[in-house]
């Protein structure tokens, strides 16, 4: 399917109501809203004690209003329901997406609107249309559409209580690093420098591994920081650090599969004999024989041109 022909099939479906909306399977009740309440920690007890409630400008108990999307969930709806529902409307159109390869999601924004209080006894239903489908757009996770559904939120008398818009991406998965050499030809990200970490980056273009240190209490901190951890002082400088230490925590991160890292990518934390840790990868070791303990010594890996990055290597104890 070409691209143009995508966007025609999913602007066929902007708009579209398919099926009919979702009716919620209670109506709006205070044992729900409890448990809402005690799982957000949300303490007004507008929501929760009858009395409180009566004398309120509400006169008796509402629901929170950003439950609104738990009324009308389906649940652990059946195996027919869910392949009905998976041909038509929303998610037929994310199908489409899923056969022209956008086989990744991730939500990117959310906005609700509360026409009023819900109250129990409203019986909600939802209805949901895809508002609108972006061209091809690039972006950092990879090639994309957005897709803003609205979803528009009503009682039982057909009032309209509220509407939800809700946009996600749907973007082509990054290829592996392993899987050939386009992959790991994108740039790295470049550190984001500031006041209080440009010492950090000198060092490093001068191959030293260089610690953020308290002029005034001597406690040493990293990532540096404008302000000192343990005595909350503000006068910082620095120490070289000698670049030795052990690993005192490792991880393989296999996701996400973002170039140019390789993957599995091998992330340890070191703790600096002079006595700091810091977060750096770990070469020159088999997968098996990494373990916590092990001692390590900094080098500096020029992973682009120009570019030196600080990184470990198993050394002698
Ligand atoms: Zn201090």
């Amino acid at each position: 399917m070409s691209g143009e022909e995508l966007m025609q099939r999913l602007r066929a479906v902007l708009g579209v109501r398919l099926g009919g909306p979702v009716v919620a399977r209670d109506p709006v009740n205070l044992p729900m809203i409890r448990h809402w309440c005690d799982a957000i920690d949300d303490r007004n007890p507008v929501y929760t004690d009858p009395e409180f409630a009566a004398r309120s400008l509400h006169g008796g108990i509402v629901a929170p209003p950003t439950m609104l999307q738990a009324w009308t969930m389906p649940g652990l709806v059946s195996k027919d329901v869910r392949e009905a529902r998976s041909a038509a409307g929303i998610f037929g159109a994310l199908r489409l997406l899923d056969e022209a390869g956008f086989t990744s999601v991730v939500a990117t924004n959310c906005s609700q609107e509360y026409v009023r209080y819900l109250r129990p006894g409203d019986l909600l239903n939802a209805e949901t249309v895809i508002e609108a489908v972006s061209e091809e757009k690039q972006t950092a996770l990879g090639v994309g559409h957005f897709v803003t559904q609205r979803t528009t939120y009503r009682d039982q008398y057909g009032e309209l209580v509220a509407s939800m818009s809700f946009r996600l991406l749907k973007f082509r998965p990054p290829v592996r690093a392993s899987a050939g050499p386009a992959a790991t030809t994108r740039p790295r990200p470049k550190p984001a420098i500031t006041h209080d970490n440009r010492f950090f980056w000198e060092g490093v273009a001068q191959r030293e591994l260089r610690i953020q240190r308290c002029n005034a209490c001597q406690r040493l901190q990293h990532p540096p920081g404008p302000m000192c951890a343990g005595c909350h002082g503000l006068d910082l400088g620095w120490v070289r650090s000698q670049g030795r230490g052990s690993v005192y925590s490792f991880v393989f991160a296999h996701h996400p599969a973002v170039p140019p890292f390789e993957v599995p990518n091998l992330i340890v934390l070191v703790e600096l004999e002079e006595g700091t840790r810091i977060v750096s990868n770990l070469v020159g070791v088999a997968r098996e024989d990494v373990r916590i303990g092990l001692p390590v010594a900094v080098e500096f890996a020029e992973v682009e041109p120009g570019r030196l990055l600080p990184r470990f290597r198993p050394a002698a104890a």
